[in-house]
C-alpha cells in the first residue's frame, strides 16, 4: 500500500473518479468521491440525501458546511492513506479540510490538477454513463461497454447521471469556474500541486499519475 494522501482537484468530467478508482485498486489507497457518497445519500432517501437532492441534481455545489462535515467523517474514519475526489470544492472547504487533518496529523501530500480544455470537458461529460448499480463508469466514446447499455463488471444497466445532461453542464462548469478553480492557486502557493494533462486516454493518465504516486511514496 502507497501512504499517500491527495487530492484530485479539476472540472467535471476530466476523469478524477475513473483514476481515482484505478490508483485505488492499484495501490490499495481508499478513493473518496463527494459526489458519490452524496448520490447514495439520495438514492437511499435518508434526511441528508432530501437536503441535498436539489443542489446535485440542478449541478449547484451544496452548501460547505454540510459536505465538510460528511467528508471530515469519512476521513476521519479511514486508514492513513486516500485520495479525495471532488472535494475540496472551495476555498472554505480547503480550509475546513486543512484544519480537520492537522488535528488527524494527517496533511496531504499533493493536489493533483486534472487539466483539460473545455471543449473536450463537455464532450467527456455528454458521452457518461454509470452502472446503476455498481456505479463504475463509461464513457460512450473512449471508454465503451462491450455490450451497449450493460456494464461490463455487474451486468447493471447504465444510466446518464441527471447532471450530466446538457441543460445542468454549463451551470457546473460556471461554478467550477468561480469557486472551484481559485484551489489552484490556493494549493501552489502551499508547494502541494502537480499538474497532469487529463486529455490522453485513460491508461496514459493512469501511467502519468502511478509515477507521481511511486515518487511520493519513495520519498515519505
Ligand atoms: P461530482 O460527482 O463530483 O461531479 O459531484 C456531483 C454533485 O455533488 C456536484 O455538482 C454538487 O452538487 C455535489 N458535490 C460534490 N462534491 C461537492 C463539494 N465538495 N461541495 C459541494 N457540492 C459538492
Amino acid at each position: 500500500m502507497a501512504a499517500v494522501r491527495l487530492i484530485f482537484l479539476g472540472a467535471p468530467g476530466t476523469g478524477k473518479g475513473t483514476q481515482a478508482a484505478r490508483l485505488s485498486s492499484r495501490f490499495g489507497i481508499t478513493a473518496i468521491s463527494s459526489g458519490d457518497a452524496l448520490r447514495d445519500e439520495i438514492e437511499r432517501r435518508t434526511p441528508l440525501g432530501q437536503q441535498v437532492e436539489e443542489y446535485v441534481e440542478s449541478g449547484k455545489l451544496v452548501p460547505d458546511d454540510i459536505i465538510t462535515e460528511v467528508m471530515l467523517g469519512v476521513v476521519g474514519r479511514i486508514g492513513p492513506a486516500f485520495i479525495l475526489d471532488g472535494f475540496p470544492r472551495t476555498v472554505p472547504q480547503a480550509e475546513a479540510l486543512e484544519a480537520g487533518l492537522a488535528t488527524l496529523k494527517r496533511p496531504i501530500h499533493a493536489v493533483i490538477n486534472f487539466a483539460m480544455d473545455s471543449r473536450d470537458i463537455i464532450r467527456r461529460i455528454t458521452n457518461r454513463r454509470i452502472c446503476s448499480n455498481c456505479k463504475k463508469t463509461y464513457n460512450l466514446e473512449f471508454l465503451p461497454p462491450k455490450t451497449p447499455g450493460i456494464c461490463d463488471a455487474c451486468g447493471g444497466k447504465l444510466m446518464q447521471r441527471a447532471d450530466d445532461e446538457e441543460s445542468v453542464i454549463a451551470t457546473r462548469l460556471e461554478t467550477y469556474t468561480k469557486l472551484t478553480h481559485p484551489l489552484i492557486e490556493y494549493y501552489a502557493q502551499r508547494g502541494l500541486l502537480r499538474e497532469i494533462d487529463a486529455a490522453p486516454p485513460a491508461e496514459q493518465v493512469e501511467a502519468a499519475l502511478v509515477k507521481i504516486v511511486a515518487e511520493m511514496d519513495a520519498a515519505a
